[in-house]
């Protein structure tokens, strides 16, 4: 994420928000020059977790049981998502409930 570099010495050594962690991880792990579709190298950063949640055809979405929380890196010029794993990118804990959620 090249047009990251300006901001990545910014960056504070612990970052706070989901912006911050998100880009900090994908500082260490983003090796491509762009995005896999078109090749452009501008994204938007989602400041937020999100999931994806189990589709059942009898019962359709089923929260309760399997959902992914994730961070929706975006492309700015054709709309490619890339979903990081938010729990693997440290951006919340494990057990960390999403913002909202009822228990
Ligand atoms: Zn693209």
């Amino acid at each position: 994420m090249n047009e990251d570099a300006d901001n990545s010495n910014q960056l504070q050594s612990n970052p706070k928000t989901v912006e911050e962690k998100i880009k900090k991880f994908l500082d260490e792990k983003w090796k491509s020059d762009g995005c896999q579709i078109c090749g452009e190298r501008e994204f938007f950063t989602f400041d937020s977790v999100m999931k994806i949640t189990e589709f059942s055809p009898k019962a359709g979405f089923v929260s309760a049981r399997q959902s992914i929380p994730v961070v929706p890196v975006m492309c700015l010029n054709c709309g490619n998502l890339n979903l990081f794993n938010a729990i693997l990118a440290e951006v919340i804990a494990p057990q960390e409930p999403l913002q909202g959620e009822v228990k």
